[in-house]
């Protein structure tokens, strides 16, 4: 019988990959989406799969809309990758990242509770629960240290999984994923920002751009490889927790200049604290500026991760490294840009 799988956030990067994923693996595949006063289709529509999947209108805030849902489809897994996700904005709206982010997962725990317990689920944990890092690099037994009201929702969400897991015998796995990108991040993640904002720069469309904090380190990954570690994990004979990363991490500053070595351009630095820019070594061109609007009240300076767990029991590995991902970032706003001319 065809399997069937629900994914909340079907509308973000990890529920479009995941959907792709899971359709080639002959899945039926069922999305969640909350309701704007406008469609949000665009990544499932770049992906070409828009009509392969059946979508509903699904908000974690509301249980009882969980719970007719999931027993309407009778789904066999349901991937939790709803949230507020930007941790920027979880500084703004704590309150509202905490009900989403947090107790989100508690409502829908409680659905798979009552509606069909034996459903296997996966909770889209995050390496932000390191946040001021305990050792280096972070694996599934680090300590947590959580530095903002996402991290601090991240890790409520990845207590209560694990929770019901030994409470109700519910098969659930929560994906301790370090950051991942690809040409459908969000373009408030700095990843998109740059390589959007790079690929402008090239046509023209903007002189320059403003970032924060540059010397901050994240381990980046390429999103499409992470979300079959997440389908990997529901595969296992025990419910477990893993660490999904590259074991590689670069600075911000690194990812711009390579963002921009993609294009042609070499950067040079000059100055430093809120008055350091990034030029253009050839046309003396400010194309980079700082803006402390962007710093965080609280920052996670690094994040390095070690997924020799997932390797050795999931035999998952990832393939694409820092330089190819910035690149495919960069190419695929290129061609967005050059499309739209
Ligand atoms: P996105 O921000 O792209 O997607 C988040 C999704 O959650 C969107 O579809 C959004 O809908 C939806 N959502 C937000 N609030 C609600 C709500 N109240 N009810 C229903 N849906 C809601 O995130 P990613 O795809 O990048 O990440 C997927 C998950 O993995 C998230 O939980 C994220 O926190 C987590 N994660 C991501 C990492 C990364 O590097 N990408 C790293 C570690 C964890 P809408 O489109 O309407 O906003
Ligand atoms: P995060 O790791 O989930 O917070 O992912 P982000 O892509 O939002 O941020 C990664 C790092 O980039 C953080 O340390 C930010 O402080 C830093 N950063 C520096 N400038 C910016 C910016 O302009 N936008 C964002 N989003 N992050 C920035």
């Amino acid at each position: 019988m065809t399997k069937k799988a629900f994914i909340t956030g079907v509308t973000g990067q990890d529920g479009a990959y995941l959907s792709e994923f899971l359709l080639k693996k002959g899945y039926a595949v069922f999305g969640g989406y909350r309701r704007t006063s406008s469609p949000n289709f665009w990544r499932l529509e770049e992906l070409n799969i828009l009509d392969q999947v059946e979508l509903m209108e699904v908000d974690i805030l509301d249980t009882g809309n969980l719970i007719r849902v999931f027993d309407k489809v009778g789904p066999d897994e349901i991937y939790n990758l709803a949230a507020q996700s930007y941790v920027a904005v979880s500084f703004e709206k704590p309150v509202l990242t905490g009900e989403i982010t947090a107790i989100g997962v508690t409502r829908v725990l409680e659905a798979i509770r009552i509606v069909n317990p034996k459903v296997k689920f996966y909770q889209a944990s995050s390496s932000e629960m390191f946040g001021k890092v305990r050792e280096i690099p972070q694996n599934e037994m680090t300590p947590f240290y959580p530095r903002s009201p996402y991290a601090a929702a991240k890790l409520y969400g990845h207590w209560l999984t694990i929770d019901y897991r030994e409470s109700y015998n519910i098969f659930g796995c929560s994906g301790i994923l370090f950051n991942h990108e690809s040409p459908l991040r969000g373009i408030e993640f700095i990843t998109r920002k740059v390589s959007n904002a790079v690929a402008r720069i090239k046509y023209g469309k903007q002189d320059y751009f403003e970032v924060g904090n540059m010397d901050a380190k994240r381990d980046w990954g390429y999103a499409k490889e992470y979300v079959e570690g997440m389908w990997m994990m529901l595969r296992q004979p025990e419910p477990k927790d893993y660490v999904l990363a590259t074991n590689e991490n670069h600075s911000v500053r690194e990812f711009i200049e390579h963002a921009f070595s993609a294009i042609g351009v070499s950067l040079h630095w000059k100055g430093s604290g809120v008055n350091e820019a990034g030029l253009d070594s050839k046309t003396g061109k400010t194309l980079v500026k700082i803006n402390p609007k962007f710093f965080r009240p609280g920052e996670v300076d690094q994040l390095l991760g070690d997924y020799s767990k997932a390797k050795n029991e999931l035999g998952w590995e990832p393939k694409i490294k820092f330089r190819e991902l910035v690149e495919i970032m960069v190419q695929q706003d290129l061609e967005r840009i050059s499309r739209a001319k």
